[in-house]
């Protein structure tokens, strides 16, 4: 391992290093769970927040590619030790990471990106669509007061009463960290797009059910492909609910400099202006994205 060095843009305490992969296994079809070891990188991350990987021994793929927290783990001392991410093959990068295998060296760096806001009391329910699951392992977990992070630790400042997360898939087959979710404690609801699993539909008619039933949340935080952050925007704005989206924008630096990633964000003053989803992101209130560029 080399020591981490800081990036120029980066906070202060974000680092690139070259680290271990630790575990590799799959979770469910084309999508794997990578532990990776990265000590100090753990020891600050935030829900929500993400880091950059790439193979260090070649150029080809030659830019890092943003993968979110799912979650940290521990050494036996309880001491951070490392980064979970759990992915799906899409294509170059994420085709390579399914054939690491543990003592593989890969360069990272992060912690990067704003991160989910602290969740306030009541009822808060994660809307996920394909693989924007994976930030909310450890939203939730902070959400429930059963584990802190960032450093100094991040403790929520009252604990919602309730933690759903909606988790909509293509099929059964595809749902991926469902255990992880129900040992932490969240409540899990499934929409499958072929009904193979729990409610046959969009996973956005979850969070309309749960409107039209009277269990409105208090606040959504959301994750996965743009219509369906769209669509969950919309139904949040009629309801009047606060929102916050996170955008999986493909961007090539992931600290700022290379601006590949903006997307059109609303201002106060009712104009827009691109904003970076790499720093000033990936989370933005749902109410300011302009989803129709
Ligand atoms: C903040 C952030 C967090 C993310 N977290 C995760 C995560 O936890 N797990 C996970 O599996 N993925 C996550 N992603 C998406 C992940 O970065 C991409 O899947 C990955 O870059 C694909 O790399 P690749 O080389 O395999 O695919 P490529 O070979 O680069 O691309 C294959 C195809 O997919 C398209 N594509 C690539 N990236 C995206 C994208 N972001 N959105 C839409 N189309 C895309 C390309 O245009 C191309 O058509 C995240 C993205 C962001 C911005």
């Amino acid at each position: 391992m080399i020591e981490g060095r800081l990036l120029p843009g980066m906070v202060p305490t974000a680092v690139q290093e070259i680290v271990p992969v630790v575990e590799q296994r799959q979770l469910a079809r084309d999508t794997y769970f990578l532990r990776l070891a990265c000590p100090a990188m753990a020891a600050q991350i935030l829900p929500g927040q993400f880091l950059m990987l790439r193979a260090p021994e070649l150029t080809d793929p030659l830019l890092g590619r943003p993968f979110a927290l799912y979650d940290t783990y521990a050494d036996d001392e309880g001491r951070p030790a490392g980064i979970d991410v759990v992915y799906t093959v899409i294509g170059k990068m994420t085709g390579l990471m399914s054939t690491w295998t543990p003592g593989k060296d890969v360069e990272v760096w992060g912690p990067l990106g704003n991160g989910f806001p602290p969740p306030p009391s009541g009822r808060l329910m994660m809307v996920a669509g394909g693989i924007g699951q994976t930030p909310f392992l450890a939203v939730g977990r902070e959400a429930l007061g059963t584990k802190s992070y960032g450093l100094p630790a991040r403790a929520p400042q009252s604990l919602p009463s309730d933690v759903t997360l909606c988790y909509g898939a293509r099929s059964r087959d595809y749902l991926a960290g469902i255990d992880d979710f129900q040992r932490a404690g969240i409540n899990v609801k499934i929409a499958t797009d072929d009904g193979s699993a729990g409610h046959h539909g969009f996973v956005t008619e979850l969070l309309g059910q749960a409107i039209n039933e009277g269990e409105a949340p208090n606040l959504v935080y959301c994750c996965g492909p743009e219509p369906m952050m769209e669509s969950v925007a919309e139904i949040l704005q009629a309801a009047g609910i606060k929102g916050y989206v996170s955008l999986e924008s493909p961007m090539a630096c992931g600290f700022g400099a290379c601006f590949s990633c903006v997307t059109r964000i609303l201002m106060d003053d009712g104009t827009w202006d691109y904003r970076r989803t790499c720093v000033e992101g990936p989370v933005f209130p749902a109410e300011r994205v302009l989803f129709d560029q």
